[in-house]
């Protein structure tokens, strides 16, 4: 959706709570033990808990619960690595994807960091219409 986000992969509530902090980020998650640990309820770290176990009601719970617009950012940032992508012409990005892509796309955007480059095909058509709904709910 276009905002910045990281995967916690520590396994204890301690290193999560200290990076969330050190990187000014708000932690969602289904463990209810962050939630009440005192650096949450004091509202020093900002700690969303996750109702669902389904992905796309979560997503609508953070859609809802921060206000965010599922689609006016979208597609801005790399998926790998989180920074905004640039936008590239076709001549650009000739030999970096596939013939059939270079073919029948006509907008591409390279991410400056990890160099992925992205395309709006169906994943993208699919994407975009699921985050739509999240709109209207
Ligand atoms: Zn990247």
């Amino acid at each position: 959706m276009g905002y910045d986000a990281a995967l916690f992969t520590e396994s204890d509530d301690s290193s999560i709570v200290r990076t969330a902090l050190k990187e000014g980020r708000i932690v969602l998650t289904r463990d209810s033990g962050v939630v009440r640990r005192r650096v949450a309820t004091t509202g020093r770290l900002q700690v969303l808990l996750l109702r669902s176990d389904s992905v796309w009601k979560q997503l609508s719970q953070v859609v809802t619960n921060f206000s965010l617009n599922p689609t006016h950012r979208s597609f801005s940032l790399c998926l790998e690595c989180n920074h905004l992508l640039e936008g590239r012409s076709k001549e650009e990005v000739v030999g970096l994807v596939p013939p059939y892509v270079l073919s029948t796309q006509w907008e591409f955007s390279r991410c400056p960091s990890c160099g992925r480059i992205y395309w709006k095909g169906t994943h993208w058509d699919a994407m975009r219409s699921r985050l739509q709904e999240l709109e209207v709910v």
